[in-house]
């Protein structure tokens, strides 16, 4: 059919335009061209010069400065492996990132509408905001917590916890989770399933790992995993020497 022919083309032809658009602001970029047009930034010219909204204008962006680093998801917007709103979803949580994580994390929501990339994206994100502030022999922590997360913390309160105020509450949790962490003294345990790592293998196994995954050049401190090196469907026990610390991503690489 004639039409469907014509929208082909045209299909094709506008995903080529997405790198070619790229390539020219970052030209626009580079030279800050968009002053001379009296623009003050290069959003400000996105909007306002080249009549994107807003958001569409935030997502150029971060895909501008991630493509600086990774000149490959150019092609990759262009075949459609990647989108605008799926990059710029994850630059938010990577900007600050090293290249090879960046990599990493942006092959993770290749192929993925932006639903699925959320999904995905979830776990990188810290799950507290906390924000501290130093006075002079205090530090004031600011959380936010989300609606269920507060209704949570109101059971606890209302089960017996009111004894407390939210400061004490707070410590007395901190206090009984690094008690958790100080009972790391191992002795062989008399279980003979090499799935099973009791609280005090796993605490003596972080502890030694500095509390961070073990993978070479990884810092990940969120989501850690033991790992059995040799796996358990080829024999591999339960004993300190067999087993490390990952992240949630090296044990998932590790299959
Ligand atoms: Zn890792």
């Amino acid at each position: 059919m004639k039409l469907h022919k014509e929208l082909l083309v045209l299909r094709e032809n506008e995903n080529k335009l997405t790198s070619e658009i790229l390539d020219k602001l970052q030209l626009m970029e580079k030279y800050r061209a968009y002053l001379k047009l009296g623009y003050s930034s290069l959003f400000d010219y996105l909007v306002r010069g080249l009549n994107y909204s807003e958001s569409m204008a935030y997502q150029r962006q971060s895909c501008l400065r991630l493509s600086g680093e990774l000149p490959e998801i150019k092609e990759k917007l262009d075949n459609g492996q990647l989108t605008h709103s799926n990059i710029s979803l994850a630059y938010k949580l990577i900007k600050d990132q090293t290249v090879e994580k960046k990599r990493e994390v942006l092959k993770t929501i290749e192929n993925k509408s932006f639903r699925e990339a959320k999904k995905i994206l979830a776990p990188v994100a810290p799950p507290v905001k906390i924000k501290k502030l130093v006075y002079q022999d205090k530090v004031v922590l600011k959380m936010e917590l989300t609606h269920s997360e507060h209704e949570k913390l109101n059971k606890l309160k209302a089960l017996g916890a009111h004894r407390y105020d939210l400061e004490s509450l707070f410590m007395k949790l901190v206090d009984k989770e690094l008690k958790q962490y100080e009972k790391v003294d191992y002795k062989p345990s008399l279980s003979n399933n090499p799935r099973y790592i009791s609280v005090k293998l796993r605490n003596s196994l972080l502890k030694k790992a500095n509390y961070k995954c073990q993978h070479l050049g990884c810092q990940e401190t969120y989501f850690l995993q033991i790992d059995h090196i040799q796996a358990v469907k080829s024999g591999g026990r339960a004993d300190p020497g067999n087993l490390q610390v990952l992240c949630s991503g090296h044990n998932r690489d590790k299959g």
